[in-house]
C-alpha cells in the first residue's frame, strides 16, 4: 500500500508537467542544489535561487550552476510568457553577468504581479570565469579547452559526453526542459579578450520575434545572421524559440553605460512580452537613428606578427579602400597597411596592440550585394 501510495504520488509529480524538480538534498552558500528545474514547483509571486549540479571535476569536486527564478502569479506560469536570461557563457565576458543580476535584483519588486516567468543563468561557464578566459578546461589526456557556445544542447553523460557537453546538457534539458521552458531567450556576451565594440547583436532573422527583440535592443550594430550551430542563440532558433546574442563592450570589464543599456533592453523585453505591466497601451516603437543594419561582416587579419597600429576606432565609418591599420615591428617599422574591403563600419577591433600572424586587426560591417547574405554571412 505503501508502495502504491508513493507510485501515485510520484505519477501525480510527474503526469502533468514532467519531471518535478529535483533536490539533491545538498544546500551550497544556503542555496539549494536541484538537479532538474520544474518551473511549476517553484514557488509563486518571488525570486527564487537554486544551484544546478552538472556534473563533477576530476577527483569529484561537484560543479554547480547559479540559476534565478522569478515566478509571477499562478495563472501566469501558463498564462503569461517565460524569458531566457544568460551570460558569461564564455568566461571573460563578463558585463552580461551585472545585468542579469540587475533585472533579478528589479524583479523582487515585481513579483507580486508578474505576469510571466524569467530565468536567469548569471555564470554559464564558471570554470572558464576561474581561469579568466573564454573556453572550459577539461583536464584529462593533458586537457583542452572547449567552446561551450558551440556544444549546445550538449551531450549527455551516458552517451560519453565531456563535463562542458554535460554542462550544456544539463542546461539545456534541466533547467530550460528542452525548450518547453523557455519562449524567448537572450545569451548576453562580449568580444573575446583583447577586442573591443560598442553593443551590437547577432539576429536571425528568419524566425520571426526576433528582428523585434533585436530592434529592442537599439544596438549601435546589428548584424543580421543565420547564426552558429551549437551556440545557445541558434539552438534556440533551430528550436524556434526566438533568441539573439548581445555583445557589449570588452572582455573582463563591468562597462557601466552599457551595462545600464542592456539593463534597459531587458527592460523593454519584458514590457513587450506582458511580463510586466506596461506604462503605454502601444507597442514600444524602437530608437533606430543610431543603428547601424547590417548583414555582412568582413574580419581583416594580420600577415605578420608585431604590433597593430589603429587607423580607424570602433563605430567609425570606412569606405572602400581606406587604410584601417598598420602592422609594425619591433623597431617600428610598417609592414603592412591593411585597408578596408567594402565601405561600412568598423564595428570591433582589436584593443590589444600585439598582433599575430592571422589575427583579426579590425572587423569590418557592411551590407553585401551577393544574394547569398541577403540572410546574413561572415567573409
Ligand atoms: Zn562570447
Amino acid at each position: 500500500m505503501q508502495f502504491l501510495t508513493s507510485l501515485f504520488v510520484s505519477l501525480a509529480l510527474f503526469g502533468a508537467t514532467g519531471t518535478a524538480t529535483n533536490f539533491t538534498g545538498d544546500v551550497v552558500n544556503g542555496v539549494p542544489v536541484i538537479s532538474y528545474l520544474n518551473l511549476s514547483d517553484v514557488p509563486t509571486r518571488s525570486v527564487s535561487r537554486y544551484y544546478l549540479r552538472v556534473g563533477e571535476l576530476s577527483g569529484g569536486l561537484p560543479v554547480h550552476i547559479p540559476v534565478f527564478v522569478a515566478r509571477g502569479t499562478p495563472e501566469s506560469l501558463e498564462s503569461g510568457k517565460k524569458l531566457s536570461l544568460s551570460a558569461a557563457i564564455h568566461g571573460d565576458e563578463l558585463n552580461g553577468v551585472r545585468v542579469v543580476q540587475r533585472i533579478f535584483a528589479q524583479l523582487e519588486g515585481q513579483v507580486e504581479s508578474l505576469n510571466g516567468t524569467v530565468i536567469g543563468i548569471p555564470t554559464v561557464n564558471p570554470m572558464g570565469i576561474y581561469l579568466n578566459q573564454r573556453n572550459y578546461f577539461t583536464s584529462h589526456n593533458s586537457g583542452w579547452l572547449t567552446n561551450i557556445n558551440r556544444v549546445f544542447p550538449g551531450t549527455a553523460a551516458v552517451d560519453g559526453g565531456s563535463l562542458p557537453e554535460l554542462l550544456a546538457y544539463n542546461i539545456w534539458n534541466n533547467v530550460w526542459a528542452n525548450k518547453s521552458q523557455v519562449d524567448v531567450g537572450i545569451d548576453l556576451h562580449t568580444p573575446s579578450s583583447g577586442a573591443e565594440t560598442s553593443l551590437w547583436c547577432y539576429a536571425d532573422f528568419r524566425l520571426p520575434y526576433v528582428e523585434r527583440l533585436a530592434k529592442l535592443l537599439q544596438p549601435d550594430t546589428l548584424k543580421i545572421d543565420p547564426g552558429e550551430p551549437g551556440s545557445i542563440e541558434t539552438t534556440f532558433v533551430s528550436n524556434s524559440i526566438p533568441s539573439i546574442t548581445v555583445e557589449m563592450g570588452l572582455a573582463k570589464v563591468w562597462n557601466a553605460s552599457l551595462i545600464d543599456r542592456v539593463y534597459d533592453f531587458v527592460n523593454r523585453v519584458l514590457d513587450d512580452l506582458d511580463i510586466v505591466p506596461s506604462n503605454s497601451t502601444q507597442a514600444y516603437s524602437p530608437d533606430l537613428s543610431k543603428t547601424y543594419i547590417a548583414t555582412t561582416f568582413h574580419d581583416s587579419v594580420s600577415t605578420y606578427g608585431g604590433f597593430v597600429e589603429q587607423l580607424v576606432t570602433v563605430d567609425e565609418p570606412v569606405t572602400k579602400g581606406q587604410p584601417i591599420a598598420n602592422i609594425r615591428n619591433a623597431f617600428g617599422d610598417i609592414l603592412e597597411t591593411i585597408y578596408s574591403p567594402e565601405t561600412g563600419k568598423m564595428f570591433q577591433s582589436p584593443q590589444d596592440p600585439s598582433i599575430e600572424p592571422g589575427a583579426s586587426v579590425g572587423q569590418i560591417a557592411y551590407n553585401s550585394t551577393d544574394p547569398e547574405c541577403a540572410d546574413g554571412c561572415i567573409l
